[in-house]
């Protein structure tokens, strides 16, 4: 697979036989190089995230896989991710899918209106190829993975993005959650990831140990950080935990602080008081 090239937006990347990716002209610190869209067949085109609204975007997609297109998929209802599915419809006629339900949290692309709500194990049948819809809460909890059953190939969105650490904001995103999202992926026969945003990722079981180890070691520093002062705020806490980032990712790594310490309480370590978290004995 051509991968490791640098990811250029609006430029059209053959992946494999028969799928394509094309970034949106959306680079920045939560979305890294950009929004992909992938592009799936040779006759009957599937395109799996169509990406924010953007009128560059829009004629990049309109230009690789117009009129041919007949299904737009959405992964979950994040503004970088299914907003561009309404200009693309209206363009192309394809039907729209994704899981149905919007989150109320105020972070989502409320109007998304799929034409067809999929649900864990659907399966969309684009003739040459097969998509098969695996839910995946804890980054969204209407987030959904496809798997392109006879290549294993499956598309994460942003339940595994490859370059960075996915973002878990409570109260839609859940720690917990996302964790056993990420088991169920080694459930998964897999050839590789194709994530939401970065390069395709070989060795898709290794990479979801990786990231649920990653996890787990956060865990730990949340819990070593109460040595310094227990109980403590999230304030407090958020630079002990996260002394290996960079502090302009904090306000962001502040969030899935918030998504360890739920998951402590909901495991009984925790207990929460006026914003102050208190860790048991
Ligand atoms: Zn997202």
């Amino acid at each position: 697979m051509a991968q490791r090239e640098e990811i250029v937006p609006g430029k059209v990347v053959q992946l494999n036989e028969i799928v394509r990716r094309i970034t949106a002209p959306n680079p920045g610190m939560m979305t890294g190089p950009g929004t992909n869209s992938y592009i799936i067949g040779t006759d009957r085109l599937a395109l799996i995230d169509p990406g924010p609204e953007s009128a560059l975007h829009l004629s990049a997609m309109l230009e690789a896989a117009g009129k041919r297109l007949k299904w737009i998929l959405c992964t979950h209802t994040h503004p970088d991710h299914s907003p561009g599915a309404r200009a693309l419809k209206a363009e192309t006629g394809a039907q729209v899918l994704g899981f149905g339900a919007i989150p109320d949290d105020g972070r989502q692309d409320a109007a998304f209106a799929p034409d067809r709500a999929l649900r864990d194990g659907d399966t969309l049948d684009c003739g040459a190829f097969r998509l098969r819809a695996v839910h995946t809460p804890g980054h969204a909890s209407n987030h959904l993975c496809y798997l392109l059953e006879q290549q294993k190939l499956l598309f994460t969105g942003d339940h595994v993005m490859q370059g960075s650490t996915v973002v878990i904001s409570p109260p839609d995103g859940d720690m917990a959650v996302y964790l056993d999202s990420l088991e169920r992926l080694l459930a998964l026969d897999l050839a590789a990831l194709a994530p939401g945003h970065g390069h395709i990722i070989e060795k898709p079981h290794d990479e979801v140990r990786r990231l649920m180890a990653h996890r787990m070691k956060r865990e730990q520093k949340v819990l070593d950080a109460f040595q310094h002062g227990n109980p403590a705020t999230l304030d407090a806490l958020l630079p002990l935990v996260y002394d290996d980032v960079s502090q302009r990712v904090h306000p962001v790594a502040r969030r899935s602080l918030h998504a360890h310490l739920i998951k402590l309480a909901r495991d009984g370590r925790a207990v929460e008081n006026s914003g102050s978290w208190k860790l048991k004995a």
